[in-house]
């Protein structure tokens, strides 16, 4: 069964048939995918959803695949829990994180996302997918690539933490090292997505791969008890993923499957990349495209392709936006490290910095249900914490050299 109608303009409503586009002719607006919401309506209700798999894919009535999955089938359901040292730490009393730094296969929310896209690009007839990324998406891209038998073109800024570039290269992706910064990547991948016929996770078949997004929402509410938290914390990088957890969000209500209720969406940038916090906070939907300069490289795009619409979804959702520089993003680190046994990278780091800044400032209620949005993994982004962390005590293997190190 499919309960995709075909794609629409997010702009000016005009509709497309599902097919590997993302921007409308008529206004250069951006496509997303149309539902036949009373369609599904007549399957959906929480017990299909809970005798589902344990992975992102119990949401598939709500995903825009026209056939089985074929990739990603592991990816999602990652644990959501109450942060009770942290919150602690922040005097805050109902804090939650959800954390996909252990999503599956790549540790981290891209997981989602590129399951969606290689599904659809399979089901499109491609053999060949590609991506522009800051490092996740094309970690991501490359494994669930090699398990679905597809080959792989990855472009990313020459920049890259070190394990975000061995974490693609060993899956067997052709990896193109390109001289500039993310948006100078992209620029380049729509002119390669024009020419050659590759399904680009993030530029022609982007709203279906922004879909996958979706399902760190529903799962967010069905683990709360099927209901939605009132504040969500969320990193920004392109813009997308902080609109899809609310859409998923909003779906889930229209659906019947959680009461209606507006959660506010807090925008999470670094001090050095903040087009779309810095909007939010000068009073404006006006993105104004900025050069990247931050350890937060998973997130560092200054000219976000869903800037405008990430604003939009903190401003009208009753929430706000904000930044922490790089010492904070450290900071970030070593408390959600140290209160949860979490190791979150940079991105994670972003995160808890603009929650301890937002709780400070009152913006966030110190007892209303609040979860941070922790999408990717610490082991990636070793450069940004290495020497913030301590050093190890070398011992020799006696009890004496073991009591002068502890200086007991
Ligand atoms: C890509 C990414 C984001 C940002 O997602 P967008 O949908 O581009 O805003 C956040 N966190 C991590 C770890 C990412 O890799
Ligand atoms: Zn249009």
């Amino acid at each position: 069964m499919s309960s995709v109608l075909g794609l629409r303009c997010k702009e000016c409503g005009e509709r497309y048939p599902k097919s590997p586009v993302h921007v409308c002719e008529y206004c250069f607006g951006p496509l997303e995918v149309e539902y036949d919401y009373a369609e599904i309506a007549k399957v959906l209700t929480r017990k299909r959803i809970e005798d589902g798999p344990m992975s992102m894919w119990r949401y598939r009535d709500l995903l825009p695949l026209d056939d089985q999955p074929r990739a990603g089938l592991q990816a999602g359901f990652t644990p959501l829990f109450k942060a009770e040292r942290l919150g602690e730490a922040l005097g805050h009393k109902d804090l939650w994180v959800k954390n996909d730094a252990v999503n599956c296969p790549t540790q981290s929310f891209k997981d989602r996302v590129v399951a969606v896209a290689l599904s659809k690009a399979i089901e499109f007839g491609y053999d060949t997918v590609a991506c522009a990324s800051t490092g996740n998406l094309a970690n991501s891209v490359a494994a669930q690539a090699a398990q679905a038998g597809l080959k792989a073109y990855v472009f990313i800024p020459n920049n890259l933490e070190r394990s975000k570039v061995v974490g693609t290269l060993i899956y067997g992706a052709t990896v193109l090292s390109v001289q500039g910064n993310y948006d100078d990547v992209n620029r380049l991948c729509s002119e390669v997505a024009g020419k050659y016929p590759w399904a680009f996770a993030n530029v022609n078949i982007r709203p279906f791969y922004g879909d996958g997004s979706k399902t760190y929402g529903y799962e967010i509410a069905e683990q709360l008890g099927w209901r939605a938290p009132r504040h969500v914390v969320s990193p920004v990088g392109g813009g997308s993923l902080i609109g899809k957890i609310r859409k998923g969000l909003w779906e889930l209500a229209e659906f019947g499957l959680i009461e209606k209720r507006e959660t506010s969406m807090y925008a999470a940038q670094a001090a050095g990349c903040n087009p779309v916090s810095g909007a939010i906070k000068a009073g404006t939907d006006m993105i104004r495209p900025v050069r990247p300069d931050t350890i937060a490289k998973s997130i560092a795009i200054g000219n976000p392709a869903d800037g405008y619409y990430a604003v939009k979804a903190a401003t009208t959702s009753g929430g706000w936006g904000d930044d922490v520089t790089d010492e904070e993003i450290v900071e970030g680190m070593r408390l959600l490290a140290r209160t949860e046994g979490i190791w979150t990278e940079t991105a994670g780091g972003v995160v808890v910095g603009v929650a301890k800044k937002l709780i400070e400032q009152g913006r966030i209620p110190r007892d209303e249900t609040t979860v941070l949005a922790i999408t990717g993994n610490g082991l990636k982004t070793i450069e940004a914490v290495e020497d913030h962390i301590g050093e190890t005590l070398p011992i020799h293997p006696t009890l004496d050299s073991l009591e002068a190190a502890l200086g007991a």
